[in-house]
């Protein structure tokens, strides 16, 4: 199985630091360089019956500026052409209008959406259960899956359910 994913959040929501745990140091911390490459692979997950290929996906936040309007058509078409998105969200932070732009730029896609909760070790179960019921009706997610990316909790099941939808 193979196939392109497509990890989108705000910043600091952990993007990076779960590429580095799934693909390595080296290759994510590359990645992190500013460049203006779009549609750029951000790594390959490589095993014996699975290959994942991680894709970078700029310009999909709330446009500052009128390129980033143009940045945002292209972020739009990448959203159509991948396999599977991560929509990644903070856990120890509310909804921010941050979240409710990608939330609509993701009604204009047919590809399924996987909502990421990250940084659960930093919150209680209570405070997880709550996010889930707020987030759930925001959109139809195909699943929603609470890891932490720092300590690796529950990164090897989001990696299954990945493979499940290549
Ligand atoms: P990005 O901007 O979405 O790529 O976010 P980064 O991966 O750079 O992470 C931003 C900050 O959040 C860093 O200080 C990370 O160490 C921290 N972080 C990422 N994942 C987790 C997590 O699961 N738990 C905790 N406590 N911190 C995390
Ligand atoms: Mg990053």
């Amino acid at each position: 199985k193979s196939g392109f994913v497509s990890i989108i959040g705000r910043p600091n929501v952990g993007k990076s630091t779960f590429l580095n745990r799934v693909i390595g140091q080296k290759i994510a911390i590359m990645s992190d360089k500013p460049q203006t490459t779009r549609n750029k692979i951000q790594g390959v997950y490589t095993e014996d019956q699975a290959q994942i290929v991680f894709i970078d996906t700029p310009g999909i936040h709330k446009p500052k500026h009128k390129l980033g309007d143009f940045m945002m058509k292209v972020a739009q078409n990448t959203l159509k052409e991948v396999d599977l998105i991560l929509f990644m969200i903070n856990a120890t932070e509310g909804l921010g209008r941050g979240d409710e732009f990608i939330i609509e730029r993701l009604k204009d896609t047919k590809t399924p959406v996987f909502l990421v909760i990250n940084k659960i070790d930093e919150i209680h179960p209570d405070e997880l259960f709550s996010i889930i019921t707020n987030y759930k009706d925001l959109y139809p997610f195909a699943e929603i899956v609470p890891i932490s990316a720092l300590q690796g909790n529950n990164v090897e099941r989001l990696l299954d359910q990945i493979k499940q939808r290549l």
